[in-house]
C-alpha cells in the first residue's frame, strides 16, 4: 500500500480513538455531579430532622429558663402571701400566685411536648446515622472509580498524542492539510471502500476505481464525499473461507 495512504489510516485511528476518549473524559463531571445529588438527595430528609432537633432542643433550653423565672416569681408571692397588711394586698398577691400557677402549668405541658418531640427526633437521627454513613462510602467509591476512570483516560490520550505527533512528521505537508481540511469538514478524512461502496457515504463505486482503490498505490476520492478511500484485505481465516 501507498505509504503516505499507510500513515493517513494510522492518523485517523488514531484520531477517532483520541476524540472517543475525550468524549469519554468529558461525560466524566456530569457523573460525579449525579454521584453527589443522589447522596444529597438521600442526606435532605436526614439533615432536616437533625434541624429540627436542634431547633427543639434550644426551645426546650429557653423555656426551662422561663419556667425557673416564674417558678421564682410564685414563690416570692406565696411569701408575700404570709406579709400582707390589709385585704387590698391579700387580693393582690392571691391573683399573682394564680396566675403564675396557671402560667407553670403551660409551660410544663409545652415542656412534656417537646420532650417526647425530642426523644422521636433523636431515634430517627440515630436510625439514619449509619446509613447515611455508608452511603456516603459508597458515594465516595463511586468518586474514587470516577478518578481513576479519568487519569486512566487522561493517560491513554496523552499517549496517542505523542504518537500522533510522530505521525504527523512523516506525512507531507499538502496531504495533511487536505485531511485537516476533509476531517474538520465532514468528521472524516477516510472513509473505507468496503462491499464495492464508500463505507461512509455508501455510494456505490465503479469496478475500475475499485480495483485501483484495491491495489492501494494512489490516492483515490470517493466520486460523492470526497473522502479519501481505502480497501483492508478481509483476514486470512476469512479469505479461505471465501
Ligand atoms: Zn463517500
Amino acid at each position: 500500500m501507498n505509504p503516505d495512504l499507510e500513515r493517513l489510516i494510522a492518523l485517523q485511528n488514531l484520531d477517532s480513538k483520541i476524540q472517543e476518549l475525550k468524549a469519554q473524559i468529558n461525560t466524566i463531571p456530569a457523573e460525579r455531579e449525579r454521584i453527589e445529588a443522589r447522596f444529597n438527595d438521600f442526606s435532605a430528609t436526614h439533615t432536616a430532622t437533625r434541624t429540627r432537633l436542634d431547633k427543639a432542643k434550644a426551645e426546650q433550653r429557653q423555656l426551662n429558663h422561663e419556667l425557673e423565672d416564674v417558678q421564682a416569681r410564685h414563690e416570692k408571692y406565696k411569701k408575700d402571701l404570709m406579709k400582707v397588711r390589709n385585704d387590698k394586698e391579700y387580693t393582690v398577691c392571691l391573683r399573682e400566685i394564680d396566675s403564675s400557677k396557671k402560667e407553670i402549668s403551660l409551660m410544663e405541658t409545652k415542656l412534656l411536648q417537646l420532650m417526647e418531640e425530642i426523644e422521636k427526633l433523636e431515634k430517627e437521627v440515630a436510625q439514619y446515622t449509619p446509613e447515611i454513613a455508608e452511603r456516603r462510602q459508597v458515594a465516595d467509591k463511586e468518586l474514587a472509580l470516577c478518578d481513576q476512570e479519568l487519569g486512566e483516560a487522561q493517560k491513554t490520550v496523552d499517549l496517542q498524542t505523542q504518537e500522533r505527533e510522530a505521525l504527523l512528521k512523516a506525512i507531507n505537508r499538502s496531504l495533511l492539510s487536505r485531511y485537516e481540511k476533509l476531517s474538520k469538514r465532514s468528521g472524516s478524512a477516510l472513509s473505507e471502500a468496503k462491499n464495492g461502496a464508500c463505507s461512509t457515504c455508501r455510494m456505490t463505486i465503479r469496478p475500475q476505481m475499485l480495483s485501483e482503490i484495491r491495489r492501494g498505490d494512489q490516492l483515490i476520492d470517493c466520486e460523492n464525499c470526497s473522502r479519501i478511500l481505502y480497501y483492508i484485505p478481509p483476514t486470512e481465516s476469512v479469505a479461505n473461507a471465501e
